[in-house]
């Protein structure tokens, strides 16, 4: 054997499954087919969002409370400074699924929040203008995380602590039988007991078994000069995500001084090959977002100064799969986080670490469950 568990793509999730083993002294080998913080899937551009009432249900909230210990405990051994909590405005029509879900959180978890209407809201904030069928909720436990120093700083504390890392080493193939598995990357074979599979948009290029399950699809990420840039400091405005009808506008404080990041994050298209990525952003994708930010935040300038392009693999309800792969003995599928799995990744690390140690974990995982909608 030449180690217990491999991880196999360290994005979000395989860095910090890779630190939370190494934590508890596994035996552990990490591959990842390009750099270590690389830009190339879902983990790149600058900032992700961290929300803890939550509009994708509040069956979250307690692995996002976890999360939030366990993104301090990595700065702590880390020396970095990953997650700032800043405030997060929820901005929508209340009788939509998603603000309902926020407050249906707010509600049974007790959560710090203000509700803001009105001239109230943009006299608070008047960095948004506010339609009379909307709300603003003020999510006191939301703000932003820094993703490539995230998933360098649990990817090289791992080192630290004992785990072997292989940076642009792609797998090209797994092969499971009764005594472990076996890798091939590089023109190598790996011999481990248990393999982790944390390939996000990737996965079906790896397990074309997945195909159906784990869908790669593309985002765009915008960022706008303001006006006045003061007003869009993080201690001045808080990371946003707004829904309407045709678009979704999330986004982040200025990070640099001189750009806001806001941008449409409403459904992403399918792509068919992620090796194939168009990383060009159109004409067209630019005129819908500048359209929604001149209309919605009158202080940014609404032509946007640098627009970036990632993907994420999605599943058919958004809610991402976790456990062992049918037919695939000791191969664990820890993907399809749909968009929303950055702010958790350090907490799923800990429950996939559960799972390969005790073969159970006390976070209630039942909606991440992988065999709940899997068509073979
Ligand atoms: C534009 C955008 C904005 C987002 N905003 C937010 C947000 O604000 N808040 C939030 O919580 N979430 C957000 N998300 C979602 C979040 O970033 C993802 O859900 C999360 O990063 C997924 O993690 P992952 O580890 O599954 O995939 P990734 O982070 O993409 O990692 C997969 C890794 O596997 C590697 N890999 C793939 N195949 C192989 C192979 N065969 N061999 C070796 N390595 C391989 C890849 O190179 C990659 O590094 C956003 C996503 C995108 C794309």
């Amino acid at each position: 054997m030449d180690a217990d568990v491999a991880v196999i793509g360290l994005g979000a999730m395989g860095s910090m499954t890779i630190w939370q083993l190494a934590k508890r002294g596994v035996s552990v080998l990490g591959f990842e087919q390009f750099g270590i913080g690389n830009d190339r899937s879902a983990s790149g551009g600058e900032s992700r969002l961290f929300r803890t009432a939550y509009m994708e249900g509040k069956q979250y909230v307690p692995m996002l409370q976890a999360a939030k210990k366990l993104w301090r405990q990595l700065e702590e051994e880390t020396g970095n400074s990953l997650l700032t909590l800043n405030g997060g405005l929820m901005i929508g029509d209340p009788n939509t699924k998603a603000i309902q879900n926020i407050l249906e959180s707010i509600d049974t978890f007790q959560l710090e929040h203000e509700i803001l209407q009105g001239e109230k809201a943009t006299k608070r904030y008047p960095q948004f203008k506010l339609f009379s069928d909307e709300v603003m909720i003020l999510d006191k436990n939301a703000g932003f995380i820094r993703p490539e120093l995230a998933v360098i700083s649990a990817a090289y504390q791992a080192e630290t602590l004992g785990a072997e890392i292989h940076r642009f080493t792609k797998v090209e193939d797994i092969v499971p039988d009764n005594d472990g598995v076996t890798i091939a990357a590089n023109g190598k074979s790996y011999r481990v007991n248990k393999v982790i599979v944390t390939t996000g948009a990737w996965t079906a290029r790896l397990l074309p078994k997945m195909e159906k399950e784990v869908e790669a699809r593309r985002l765009v990420l915008t960022w706008f000069p303001a006006k006045n840039i003061a007003a869009f400091q993080p201690k001045n405005f808080p990371i946003f995500a707004r829904m309407r009808n045709d678009f979704r506008l999330t986004g982040a404080p200025t990070l640099d001084g001189t750009m806001v990041k806001a941008s449409n994050t409403k459904d992403p298209n399918r792509v068919p090959d992620p090796s194939q990525l168009n990383r060009d952003v159109s004409l067209e994708e630019i005129k819908e977002v500048s359209a929604a930010v001149k209309e919605l935040m009158p202080g940014l300038v609404p032509d946007p100064v640098r627009a970036s392009v990632y993907m994420d693999g999605y599943t058919t309800d958004d809610h991402s799969m976790i456990g062992e792969i049918p037919g695939m003995h000791n191969t664990f599928l820890v993907a399809g986080f749909s968009g929303h799995g950055f702010k958790m990744a350090p907490v799923i690390g800990a429950i996939v670490a559960d799972l390969i140690i005790d073969g159970k974990t006390k976070h209630d995982i039942t909606h991440l469950d992988l065999n709940r909608n899997l068509v073979y």
